[in-house]
């Protein structure tokens, strides 16, 4: 198994646009490292990189403190895991696991050996005589690992494996995927565009936008403490609501002056506004609630306000509010210019909030909405950064 480095990485193609631009990032030994961002932002020309697969401009491309910048895939002993498997449909379980093998010109003995340790731990013992196309989705991914497995690759890298599943098997082999990864105990690095992939998958997440690298943290660390707007609008679903307010001190201490009301500063957060006439707030749907569904322990901790819901999604489990909020002109420039930091086509001036199932909130009807303000993010407007 080995440890990668990425030293400010940068990939230029033909056009001199940089596709991944100054990325440094340590990936250790045995680590479950994910690639995460929208569509275009460099992760499969980073992930190719570290395969070999494409030149690196500048920087330098280290696997167990090794410079392997030049070195062939072959050299590398990488074993790339692809979204279709890439398993050959006439040839058995078996045969399909010990293909790398029998390229290696490996004897029969050494291949019947090896193929049959990796399938007792892929647990696929049982289908060796089969064809991809008489197996599950999971087992085929597992007879695609088993052939980085019988490899003994330093490192499994994968490419969207899962992006042509539905979505309940997608979530199987998510579990798959990790728990085998876990066992393993191989280093491991994952591109996927999905946030949820992201999250469940990986020690560690690291966040790319444009090529360049935003955030790298565990998935908590990335929910909880955001480093900028673009994370906090791309983690979590549905997304973040970023909420433009003025900044004004009344008798009562430090206020934010948002679209849905007044909100009174925590005093671990004042700071962040503190020289500042406009910032956005982000609060996630998940920190607000119908308030007559709550304890008066629970109201104290937060704020309530009074609102209307233009519309309702009950999923059974929750629901979610949508509120429309008046758009000042200020706010529609703030909006413009956040929905171009997010990569987004548009925002609307609305808030999402989860509701829980039992709310009897209605669309058109007054309900007084609790916010968690104690959770809430303070961003700077201008470089998006955040400051709580
Ligand atoms: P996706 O999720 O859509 O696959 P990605 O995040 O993996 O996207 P890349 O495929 O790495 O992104 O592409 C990053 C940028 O580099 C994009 O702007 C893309 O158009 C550009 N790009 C990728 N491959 C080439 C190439 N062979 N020649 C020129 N530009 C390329």
């Amino acid at each position: 198994m080995a440890s990668i480095t990425l030293n400010n990485i940068v990939k230029k193609y033909d056009d001199g646009f940089p596709a991944v631009n100054d990325v440094s990032l340590d990936i250790a030994d045995g680590e479950f490292v994910i690639l995460v961002g929208p569509s275009g932002c460099g992760k499969s020309t980073l992930l190719r990189m570290i395969v070999g697969l494409e030149d690196i401009t500048s920087g330098d491309m280290m696997i167990d403190g090794r410079r392997v910048n030049e070195a062939d895939p072959k050299e590398r002993n990488l074993a790339m895991v692809f979204q279709n498997y890439a398993l050959y449909p006439h040839l058995t379980v078996f045969e399909n696991i010990a293909f790398p093998l029998r390229l290696a010109k490996l004897s029969n003995s050494e291949v019947d050996q090896k193929v049959r340790e990796a399938s007792a731990l892929l647990e696929l013992d049982d289908h060796l005589d089969r064809k991809p196309a008489n197996l599950s989705g999971g087992q085929r991914q597992r007879v695609a690992m088993g052939r980085a497995i019988v490899r003994e690759a330093d490192a499994f890298l994968f490419d969207e494996p899962l992006s042509n599943l539905d979505a309940k098997l997608r979530g199987q082999m998510r579990a798959e995927i990790s728990q085998l990864q876990r066992r393993l105990g191989v280093t491991s690095v994952y591109v996927t565009h999905d946030q949820t992939e992201a999250m469940t998958l990986g020690d560690r997440v690291a966040v790319l936008k444009k090529g360049v690298l935003q955030q790298v943290a565990s998935p908590r660390e990335l929910y909880e403490q955001p480093a900028n707007l673009f994370v906090a609008g791309f983690i979590g679903s549905p997304s973040m609501n970023f909420l433009p307010a003025t900044h004004k001190e009344t008798a009562e201490g430090h206020v934010l002056s948002s679209p849905i009301g007044d909100i009174p500063i925590p005093q671990d957060k004042a700071a962040a506004a503190l020289g500042r006439e406009i910032v956005l707030i982000g609060l996630r749907p998940e920190f607000f609630e119908d308030a007559s569904m709550l304890d008066d322990a629970k109201r104290a901790q937060g704020s309530v306000f009074p609102s209307t819901i233009s519309h309702v999604e009950w999923l059974g489990h929750e629901q979610y509010g949508y509120i429309d909020y008046e758009q000042d002109e200020r706010v529609a420039d703030r909006l413009t210019a956040l929905a171009q930091e997010l990569d987004a086509d548009e925002l609307r001036p609305q808030v999402v909030a989860t509701l829980s199932a039992e709310s009897l909130a209605r669309p058109g009807q007054p309900l007084d909405l609790w916010v968690d303000t104690s959770r809430m993010h303070i961003f700077d407007p201008e470089t998006g950064d955040n400051l709580t």
